[in-house]
């Protein structure tokens, strides 16, 4: 990372200096965004991540070399890529792109106003478009049957519970229709049926679709949610979506179409830079096996980027969750590259505390931000 002074882009927030759970805060944008904004900011998630990623580093290796590869295919043209002219998440002019580091041999950049993280030379959007429509592989790690049940109950149903307390509390009532965009294999349509919400999804990778058909009975969408009618929806939902888009404000106007203000929100996930699990990745590249991969994550976000991109598509922010998989990120590439691969095991005790001070210090590698459209 450059570690260089952000600023233009950069908002300011009035905050509990101790460690609180939940807590109203006021976040004020840069000039010419309206504001301030008091934001519910939640912190802190239990997570036994080792039932999801186990203690074997063979998996890992093996992704994140597959990872490489598909970086040396899909940036091996170099006069085939395409150079960045603004920020994808503020959008600020961006004359000279500053590169903060390498994954695989690809440049990241920063944005020097709001320090959302960027690949700022890239393929074209056809281009990830093509690789994604056949990734099979990519789909492959969500897409295990047996797995199903059991990451809708522990990761989607926590996190569905919190939108719905949040909607209710908003809103006065509970959503009845939704959409999620890039819905993998269907976890969250699913749970969102079975909570009673006419809840549909667009996905473009067709293992995935066909994992969400065997397993759950549910047809995705295939179709470009941008292009796809409008009609509208009480929620939409991007679960891990924006970092894969080249143009994520693009399709948060689409999400805006959608909603309509007192009866609308959006939420989205998105991995976080300023994290440690994010620097852990970013100081040992060739271990990559996660949210650093510039073969499918070419944005990895600031909180100004993305709550900046939010307001200007038409948003108020009102909620922020922050929680990670930052203490198992740091231990296994630790273990990597002291080729220990004990030390996961060894050290997994040690997982919740570390994480939740990650957590509550806003150095977690994850957010989710709720917001709802405006006039
Ligand atoms: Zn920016």
């Amino acid at each position: 990372m450059s570690g260089g002074m952000r600023g233009a882009g950069v908002w300011r927030r009035e905050a509990p200096v101790e460690r609180v759970a939940v807590a109203m805060e006021r976040w004020t944008p840069p000039a010419g965004r309206g504001g301030p904004f008091e934001i519910e900011v939640r912190t802190g998630k239990p997570l036994d991540v080792l039932a999801f990623k186990g203690t074997d580093l063979g998996e890992v290796r093996d992704y994140a070399a597959f990872l490489k590869r598909s970086a040396q295919a899909l940036y091996g043209e170099e006069a085939e890529l395409e150079t960045l002219a603004s920020c994808p998440a503020c959008d600020a002019a961006q004359p000279v792109l500053e590169e903060a580091f390498r994954v695989f041999g690809v440049a990241y950049h920063q944005c020097p106003a709001c320090g959302h993280g960027f690949v700022g030379r890239r393929p074209s959007a056809a281009a990830f478009a093509r690789h994604f429509a056949a990734s099979d592989d990519h789909a492959a790690i969500y897409t295990d049957s047996e797995a199903a049940e059991r990451r809708i109950a522990r990761i989607v149903a926590p996190k569905l519970d919190w939108v719905l307390d949040l909607f209710r509390r908003h809103l006065g009532r509970a959503p009845a229709t939704a959409l999620d965009i890039g819905a993998g294999g269907g976890h969250f349509v699913a749970a969102a049926r079975r909570a009673g919400i006419g809840c549909d999804g667009f996905e473009l990778a067709e293992g995935s679709r066909r994992f969400a058909r065997e397993t759950f009975g549910i047809a995705l969408d295939n179709a470009d949610f941008r292009a796809a009618p409008a009609q509208p929806v009480d929620l939409v939902t991007f679960w891990g979506l924006l970092e894969y888009i080249p143009a994520p404000r693009q399709f948060l106007r689409a999400a805006r179409a959608r909603l309509q203000p007192g009866r609308g929100m959006l939420v989205v996930e998105v991995p976080r830079l300023e994290a440690a699990g994010t620097l852990a990745q970013i100081a040992h590249p060739e271990g990559v096996a996660r949210h650093m991969d510039p073969s499918s994550h070419i944005n990895c976000f600031s909180d100004s980027g993305l709550f900046s991109a939010l307001v200007d598509t038409g948003f108020r922010p009102v909620a922020a969750w922050y929680f990670g998989m930052d203490a198992y990120e740091l231990l296994v590439q630790c273990a990597l590259v002291a080729g220990e691969d004990a030390l996961v095991a060894r050290l997994a005790h040690a997982i919740p505390l570390l994480q939740a001070g990650f957590d509550h210090g806003r150095l977690c590698d994850d957010i989710i931000v709720a917001a709802v459209p405006v006039e």
